[in-house]
């Protein structure tokens, strides 16, 4: 599971600046992304052949100029709470504020490791008065300019040295089991849904091996079942201190998403979605994990009729694109209506994200489909794609198609591809790659 650090400090002393040029580190060697959105707050860095995950937590913070020092200190806590490592930015230039000082104290309180970095040194005489931040009591700041780069190839040094070992408890969680998270806002009944399951069946929770208590794993095998939920102890321990903060939701759920096969969104039937279901969204994406929306709290909606139904998936579809090939229940944690129907389709899920099509099949359905609407020629020149194969190992299913000027297929081409491989074969509920290679 990949580490995750979290940049903390006050409004304005360069975090989401520092957080974009870190993960400019990674965007180069993974231009195959093409289509996924660039997120503001949450990215991938690879350094020195470790790849960890950065978020700005005070991304989130609505209006981030003029935030109260409670919504910091809240901003702090979540990141102590979710984070294996933090990093905690001042500004160089104006020196120690009260904030710093109270963040920092937060921090030393923390058992989590913490690098201070001083930004902005790149400004007049600032980095001769870093030594200033020493008084913090949080060890040696390291001084960087977001802006021009300056040291921060030293600070991610630093970030992989500190990072801590990886628990010896997951080695013991079996690759071949599916993993499953639930996730959404706080109320739109997760917990419940979790409880559900455990009342239902008094049973179905064993005590395997590999399921330690701190783990964030829970493994469930019974009548035919057999999955980890993940980070059950997460959402029965709520943390009543941050529970109430909605945008929060959204890093609480990082984790628990990077360490599953399939994420089930919750989504409250009588509020809808909202901007942080779509955030969630965008963190399940880009993880390019399998997606099952729960329409919960159905025994509240009045109109189950076949129209409204109809519109509600239309609804949801809508928020999600161009994602639109994935399952939706509408469920009842309370009455615990379709409760099981929810497991059923998460783990028809994770066997879509395994499905392999014969090599001989994806050739006769595909190569017709091509023949029949061939890439567009570009400058009088002629993309031929000749064959396409599946790549074995891959966690998602990933289509390799070979052809002569891979570089000329554009997006909307692969997104027909896409559709096609769809319409012929179930990959409900999964992303897919889609590779063009030169032969
Ligand atoms: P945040 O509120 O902590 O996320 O801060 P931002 O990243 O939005 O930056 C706040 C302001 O500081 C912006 O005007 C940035 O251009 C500026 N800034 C950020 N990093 C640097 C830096 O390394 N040097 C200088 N001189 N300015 C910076
Ligand atoms: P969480 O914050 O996502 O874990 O949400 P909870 O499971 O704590 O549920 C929030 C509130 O919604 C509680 O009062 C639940 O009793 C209620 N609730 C959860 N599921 C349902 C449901 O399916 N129907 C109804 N009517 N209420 C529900």
């Amino acid at each position: 599971m990949s580490q995750l650090i979290a940049i903390v400090g006050r409004p304005n002393v360069g975090k989401s600046t520092l957080f974009n040029r870190l993960t400019q580190t990674r965007t180069a060697i993974t231009n195959d992304e093409a289509g996924t959105t660039r997120d503001r707050q949450y990215g991938k860095v690879e350094w020195v052949g470790k790849e960890f995950s950065i978020v700005d937590t005070g991304g989130w913070v609505i209006g981030s100029e003029d935030v109260f020092e409670s919504e910091i200190n809240k901003q702090v806590q979540v990141a102590i709470e979710q984070a294996d490592e933090i990093l905690f930015v001042v500004d160089a230039t104006n020196g120690v504020t009260d904030l710093d000082d109270q963040v920092a104290e937060i921090l030393r309180r923390s058992s989590k490791p913490v690098i201070l970095v001083a930004n902005k040194v790149d400004a007049g005489e600032s980095l001769y008065n870093i030594a200033e931040f020493y008084s913090l009591g949080l060890g040696d700041p390291y001084g960087v300019s977001a802006v021009s780069g300056y040291g921060t190839g030293d600070l991610l040094d630093e970030v992989v040295a500190k990072m801590p070992e990886k628990d010896n408890d997951e080695s013991d969680i079996l690759d071949d089991i599916p993993k499953i998270c639930i996730v959404g806002r706080p109320n739109a009944g997760k917990s419940s849904l979790v409880n559900s399951f455990m009342e239902q069946e008094r049973h179905i929770v064993t005590d395997i091996a590999g399921t330690t208590r701190d783990s964030i794993y829970t493994r469930y095998n019974k009548f035919g079942f057999d999955f980890y939920l993940v980070d059950t102890a997460g959402i029965r321990k709520k943390n009543k201190v941050n529970e109430d903060i909605e945008y929060y939701s959204v890093i609480r759920s990082i984790r628990a998403i990077e360490a599953s096969d399939v994420c089930l969104l919750m989504i409250d039937a009588t509020r809808g979605i909202e901007a942080q279901d779509v955030s969630i969204f965008s963190l399940i994406q880009r993880n390019k994990k399998g997606f099952v929306v729960v329409v919960n709290k159905w025994d509240l909606v009045e109109d189950k009729s076949k129209e409204a139904i109809k519109h509600y998936e239309e609804a949801i579809r809508a928020r999600f694109a161009p994602f639109i090939d994935f399952p939706i229940i509408f469920a009842s944690a309370l009455t615990k209506q379709r409760i099981f129907k929810v497991l059923e389709t998460a783990l028809d899920v994770c066997k879509n994200r395994q499905r392999i099509i014969p090599t001989s099949q994806l050739n006769t359905v595909m190569l017709e489909v091509i023949s029949a609407y061939p890439p567009p020629a570009n400058k009088g020149k002629f993309v031929r794609i000749k064959y396409v194969t599946m790549l074995k190992g891959s966690p998602i299913p990933t289509f390799i198609f070979f052809c002569n000027l891979p570089q000329w297929v554009k997006e909307p081409y692969r997104r027909y591809l896409e559709n096609k491989i769809r319409e012929n074969w179930d990959f409900h509920g999964t992303p897919i790659n889609i590779f063009m290679r030169e032969k």
